[in-house]
């Protein structure tokens, strides 16, 4: 286990807030910054903490009060960094579809850099920093065309996505920048995907970028930031994960003879491993041979099954109103009565699933079972279908937990609707 979230805690917690519930151990965060931080000590380097990955504003304060920037890839992004207490000099903004409104507050808000997707967008950028009277700090997004070797949802770094611009593109892009009044161009910036389990794709995107990077300085464009991106992996079964050290060590050799400071955006490898999901059975059922564990979470709260067929190992935590043994230390007995069956939640889709073919003891209304390592992309990703309210929050540390997000309530999911309604009752 990567965190301290052990059997007794999260039953205390399933008690205490109901479920279903996301719990996160703020330790286990600070030791994934620290070691993030660490393997770059040789050199100038900000670690910008991708929000996305898990945007609630108690983990990106403490994020903030570790040093940490942020990488935001939305105006709502930005604004949160900026609530939780993120300097505006550590924030950068990223994304293929900026829109008017969201450029122009980036710049009134004087962040660190927008990281620039294509060359219409590099002029819209331009004629908002004109019309504001500004000068736009920017780094453009190279896509290195390189195969990330993950997953094709979560793979960004080939031609065939729609993310970044080719490198002869990109150099026209800084040409076109270094020439504006409007326009500073400080950075250079490629991500290659997600869930990167695979050392050799990051370094040759990061020789290519390098490669470019000597040439716009030769060009007498200032690149004072070399910004690597995120995606290093987790382990969330069997997975290779990548040793921060070599990582580091990869981009720093190819840095040789460059003098900019090095951004890294992980998200995933920061929060990842520091929450789980805990839920309670509801029911069993059998259709035919197959077995189904019915829980109280759902594909609403945990996306990634459904959307990617990720895995997360479940263990059970609580069962007959006995918490289990950390490693589920069965009687015999009940290990002659496991059997294989898929854990579902109560949405109506098929691909409502949480774990598959999993072998499981019998388990009864209100036994406690938890997800592991979701604390990247589960609440950041959780949605309100079926109109289901989003699962409460709470974080960890020193054995004390503390609610950080309640749940979701009725009343406020519908407030908005019911005043649209009653507006148009009532005819104004
Ligand atoms: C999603 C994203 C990240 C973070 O990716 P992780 O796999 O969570 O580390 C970093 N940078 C950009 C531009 C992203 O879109």
């Amino acid at each position: 286990m990567d965190n301290a979230l052990n059997n007794a805690l999260l039953a205390r917690c399933a008690q205490k807030y109901g479920t279903p519930l996301y719990v996160y151990d703020f330790h286990s965060i600070t030791t994934q910054f620290q070691a993030f931080k660490n393997a770059f000590k040789a050199r100038k380097s900000l670690i910008c903490y991708a929000l996305k990955a898990n945007s609630n504003l108690s983990i990106i304060n403490h994020l903030a009060k570790l040093g940490s920037g942020a990488d935001c890839v939305s105006i709502g992004e930005v604004r949160r960094a900026l609530l939780a207490g993120i300097p505006k000099y550590k924030i950068i903004y990223s994304g293929v579809g900026k829109r008017d409104d969201e450029i122009c507050e980036a710049l009134k808000s004087d962040i660190l850099f927008l990281n620039v997707e294509s060359a219409a967008e590099l002029e819209r950028i331009e004629s908002i920093a004109k019309d504001l009277g500004v000068v736009a700090r920017i780094s453009v997004r190279v896509n290195p065309n390189i195969d990330a070797k993950t997953h094709p949802y979560i793979s960004t770094g080939l031609h065939e996505n729609k993310f970044g611009v080719d490198i002869q593109s990109a150099k026209q892009m800084y040409i076109f920048a270094k020439n504006s009044p409007h326009i500073e161009p400080i950075g250079i910036h490629f991500h290659i995907g997600s869930q990167l389990t695979d050392l050799e794709p990051i370094r040759q995107g990061a020789m290519k970028i390098a490669e470019l990077t000597h040439s716009l300085l030769a060009l007498k464009i200032d690149i004072k930031f070399f910004d690597v991106g995120g995606g290093v992996g987790i382990r969330y079964t069997d997975e290779r994960e990548i040793p921060l050290y070599d990582y580091a060590q990869a981009i720093l050799e190819a840095l040789r003879g460059l003098d900019v400071t090095i951004i890294c955006e992980p998200g995933r490898y920061i929060v990842g491993k520091s929450g789980v999901l805990v839920s309670k059975v509801l029911y069993e059922k059998h259709n035919g041979h197959k077995r189904f564990v019915i829980v109280d979470a759902a594909m609403n709260d945990l996306m990634r099954p459904a959307l990617y067929n990720a895995v997360h190992t479940m263990r059970v935590v609580q069962r007959d109103n006995i918490v289990c043994a950390e490693d589920l230390c069965l009687s015999e007995g009940i290990k002659s009565h496991q059997s294989r069956a898929d854990v579902v939640g109560a949405i109506c889709e098929s691909s409502d699933f949480l774990a598959k073919d999993i072998v499981l003891p019998p388990l009864a209304h209100s036994d406690i079972v938890a997800f592991e390592n979701v604390g990247a992309y589960g609440y950041s990703m959780a949605h309100t279908y079926n109109t289901r309210p989003r699962a409460a929050e709470v974080g960890v540390q020193d054995d004390e937990d503390f609610l950080i997000k309640p749940m979701e309530c009725f009343e406020n999911m519908v407030a908005d609707e019911i005043k649209a309604l009653e507006q148009r009752h009532t005819g104004n």
